[in-house]
């Protein structure tokens, strides 16, 4: 087998009506392309017998491997099995190696047995390989014929990935290409996709045989570096990062919170929260991080003036002269959450995320945000585009981007090209 091109093929009714978004095509090829291998075509179909053989003849014209994913549940709307049956003209059959196991998870469970004795789960393709689920029931399945791969996993999100990891990736090994593709990733934040290009412009003029692709986000731009040769990679790779560095927090992960949490914890120091606009956002991305617990103090949503006077210690005053999206009732909240839990750094956020509460002087997606720190107090503020649920999102990532580079000792000397202002008070 020179290539091994890959089908995905998604299955069930509900992907098709909308009420479940289809994440287990995206999961699949995102791990095929970490073993070197390509997927060429998504499919999703329904819960048909008809379509899926159709689907599967097609992928089969298109790719060697085909993965399946859904439809292999015990009630009468999973027909996947029957469908892959079909394809290959096989019977179905118990598969001993596995009922013993699957009729003690329906103990375990306390789930009845059916007359039979012989759970639906334990029934799969003759001569077809059985791929064990540890975390669900229904055991994944393996056909090789041909030189055509079928591998059909159940839809539950989390036993797919479990067979995956522990069965599938492991089966693949040994197809993997001998010259697979160099990847390396620069996850940046603070910066527009057409800023950064605007910047690597000069140097990708030199190397016109690398290749980059930029995929902006809520939480920065993620820059992909590709080759097929060894030649020039590094070279290329190492001056891209150089002109990144100002604005890479990782070349390992798309997680600002976990690089903030591993800084904070290195200082034993802690964290605290004082979110507006962004209603708890913030802090549920703290929380997102394991161990979260060793550097994140806590945080209080105080969406009201009432809230911000009270919870936070923001004075009526205050309130009153500026409104409460201003850069000093973002430093008073800031400084608020600080003295309220104990914290060595506070941050806070503060906007007008609309459609309605906006003026003339204070337009719709302003936000104000600030960290307390031992170094002083930092505030900053941008005017956002895009709705509630953007907003949101960018503002968290603005106050995490500013605490990051005052944890790094950067904060004064960063070029800032995020569009936003430093707020003096
Ligand atoms: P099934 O294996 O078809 O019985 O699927 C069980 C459950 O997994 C469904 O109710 C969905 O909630 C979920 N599911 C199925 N297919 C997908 C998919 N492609 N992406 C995400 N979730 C899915
Ligand atoms: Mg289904």
């Amino acid at each position: 087998m020179d290539t091994m091109d890959f089908v995905i093929i998604a299955i069930g009714d509900e992907l098709l009506s909308g009420r479940t978004i289809d994440t287990n095509s995206a999961w699949l090829s995102s791990q095929i392309d970490k073993l070197g291998f390509q997927t060429t075509w998504h499919l999703t179909v329904a819960d048909k017998i008809d379509t899926i053989t159709e689907a599967i003849t097609r992928a089969k014209r298109r790719g060697s491997v085909c993965i399946l994913s859904g439809g292999l549940g015990p009630t009468v709307d999973d027909v996947t099995i029957e469908a892959i049956c079909k394809f290959f003209g096989r019977k179905l059959l118990t598969e001993e190696s596995i009922l013993d196991e699957i009729k003690e998870k329906y103990i375990d469970r306390g789930l009845p047995l059916p007359k039979s004795g012989i759970p639906n789960e334990a029934l799969i393709p003759e001569r077809a390989t059985a791929l064990k689920n540890s975390v669900g029931m229904a055991p994944g399945i393996l056909i090789e014929e041909d030189g055509f791969i079928l591998i059909a996993l159940p839809g539950v999100p989390h036993e797919l990935k479990d067979i995956f990891i522990h069965c599938v990736a492991h089966f693949l090994e040994k197809y993997q290409p001998k010259n697979s593709v160099l990847t390396n990733v620069i996850y940046t934040t603070g910066i527009a996709e057409s800023s950064l290009s605007c910047k690597l412009e000069k140097i990708l003029h030199k190397f016109p045989e690398q290749k980059i692709a930029f995929y902006p986000g809520y939480y920065g731009v993620e820059v992909r570096l590709t080759s097929t040769t060894n030649a020039g990679f590094k070279s290329f790779s190492e001056k891209i990062f150089e002109i990144c560095k100002p604005w890479c927090y990782s070349t390992v992960k798309r997680d600002l919170p976990n690089i903030i949490g591993a800084l904070l914890k290195k200082r034993n120091h802690k964290v605290s929260a004082a979110e507006s606009c962004t209603g708890g956002l913030l802090s549920s991305r703290l929380v997102d991080v394991a161990g979260a617990s060793m550097w994140f103090e806590g945080g209080v949503v105080s969406y009201s003036n009432d809230a911000k006077v009270e919870l936070l210690g923001v004075e009526h005053s205050v309130l009153e002269k500026y409104g409460a999206v201003s850069g000093v009732v973002a430093s008073q909240m800031a400084r608020g959450s600080c003295i309220k839990f104990h914290a060595d750094y506070g941050l806070s956020t503060t906007g007008i995320a609309g459609p309605t509460g906006e003026s003339k002087e204070k337009p719709l997606g302003l936000v104000f945000y600030a960290v307390h720190s031992p170094e002083g107090t930092f505030i900053r503020s941008n005017i956002f585009a895009g709705g509630r649920e953007s907003h949101r999102h960018k503002t968290s990532q603005a106050v995490l981007t500013m605490l990051w580079l005052i944890l790094e000792g950067r904060y004064n000397n960063h070029i800032w090209v995020d569009g936003s202002k430093e707020f003096l008070l």
